[in-house]
């Protein structure tokens, strides 16, 4: 499995950490214990997406909003802050953004050319072409079917696919392809917080909501439930892997433990495996203290024969 990572993925808020409880140091502990594991391939985009990219996807009146200060602040759920220049904002937290959106997009190629992929950042599935929010600046699977288009690796006729477990609705990868009929998404999520969107749950095709407190239990029986009526021959699968399903994360309302965690990234990644379709995995939300642990484990149990502990909660991995 290639593994996309850049140092320059990791936010660093300063003082605005006390702002938002997104750890934007996580992607540098992932790295750290995973970099040396069999099986895994890392690879390091060259260049944060670029700016002509970024304006190819967006509209002309998004094109501007994404340099006004207030707009930025409050999609990244931040109070306005008179003092702070929007030139830090970009280089703390938006540039490293566009390096997640570039790892989306080289993940992407890689997975047209049959390899699996993990990037461990991006999946922004709150932004659309016309918005930005819920801490979600650029759509980065959009901008990256728009490169792989442009590279000819896919056309507007090859079926895509989209899993959302992140905690939160998709509700901006909903809206980026209303009407892309060749996209399928399911989406297994919290009902009962943001963002509550009628529209945007319509347009998804697997729709599983699920109440607060939903434990990791129900959770993968209602995952495994919604995965057993995916068929077809799809391109390329997106899987949004937040880990604010954690029972331990603040904001996604959600019960599963460390294992439970791992096994849902593990009932993804087998069905499309048994379906023969190229996975792209992205980081999307998480914001516990075990969100970090949660991704090691996932990506050793995808790419390593790790012997299981039924007994034990939460395992620490600690090699292949
Ligand atoms: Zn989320």
């Amino acid at each position: 499995m290639n593994i996309y990572y850049h140092p320059q993925y990791n936010i660093s808020l300063g003082l605005l950490n006390y702002l938002h409880p997104f750890d934007g140091r996580k992607f540098s502990t992932v790295f750290n214990a995973i970099e040396s594991l069999e099986g895994i391939n890392i690879k390091q985009p060259d260049n944060p997406a670029s700016q002509a990219i970024i304006n190819d996807f967006v509209d002309g009146l998004q094109r501007r909003l994404l340099h006004k200060k207030r707009y930025i602040l409050r999609a990244l759920e931040i109070p306005y802050i008179p003092l702070l220049p929007f030139s830090m904002i970009d280089k703390r937290i938006l540039l490293p953004m566009r390096w997640g959106v570039a790892g989306t997009i080289e993940a992407s190629k890689a997975a047209l050319n049959g390899n699996n992929a993990w990037n461990l950042s991006g999946g922004y599935h709150h932004a659309t072409p016309r918005n930005s929010q819920g801490f979600c600046i650029y759509n980065d699977i959009g901008i990256s079917l728009q490169e792989a288009s442009t590279a000819g690796l896919v056309s507007e006729t090859d079926k895509i696919l989209i899993i959302d477990i992140d905690a939160h609705h998709g509700n901006g990868n909903a809206y980026t392809f209303m009407n892309k009929k060749n996209v399928t998404i399911l989406d297994i999520y919290n009902n009962d917080i943001y963002p509550q969107n009628n529209l945007t749950k319509e347009r998804v095709n697997i729709n599983v909501p699920l109440t607060a407190g939903t434990d990791g239990h129900e959770y993968n029986t209602a995952l495994q439930s919604a995965l057993n009526k995916l068929e077809g021959d799809y391109r390329i699968a997106y899987v949004i892997a937040g880990t604010d399903v954690l029972e331990s994360d603040s904001l996604g309302g959600l019960g599963l433990s460390i294992t439970e965690c791992v096994e849902r990234d593990k009932l993804v990644y087998e069905k499309l495996q048994s379906l023969s379709i190229p996975a792209v995995f992205l980081g999307g939300g998480g914001y516990s203290r075990d969100s970090a642990q949660a991704i090691i484990g996932s990506i050793k149990s995808l790419v390593c024969d790790v012997s299981r502990q039924p007994s034990q909660k939460n395992p620490k991995y600690t090699s292949c």
